[in-house]
């Protein structure tokens, strides 16, 4: 598996909080906020990328 550091990073949105944020995103889709991972702090998991 390629390591997390190496996937594209963008820029995610949270769903609930509209809270943006530094993201890589894997090769399946999921979006990893980072040094928070898949929740944003206010504890929505639903993130979408930033477009
Ligand atoms: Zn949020």
């Amino acid at each position: 598996m390629t390591a997390l550091q190496d996937r594209p990073t963008t820029v995610a949105i949270c769903e609930q909080c509209g809270s943006p944020g530094a993201a890589r995103e894997l090769e399946d889709g999921t979006l990893l906020l980072i040094g928070a991972g898949k929740r944003c702090p206010c504890g929505c998991d639903r993130l979408r990328r930033f477009r």
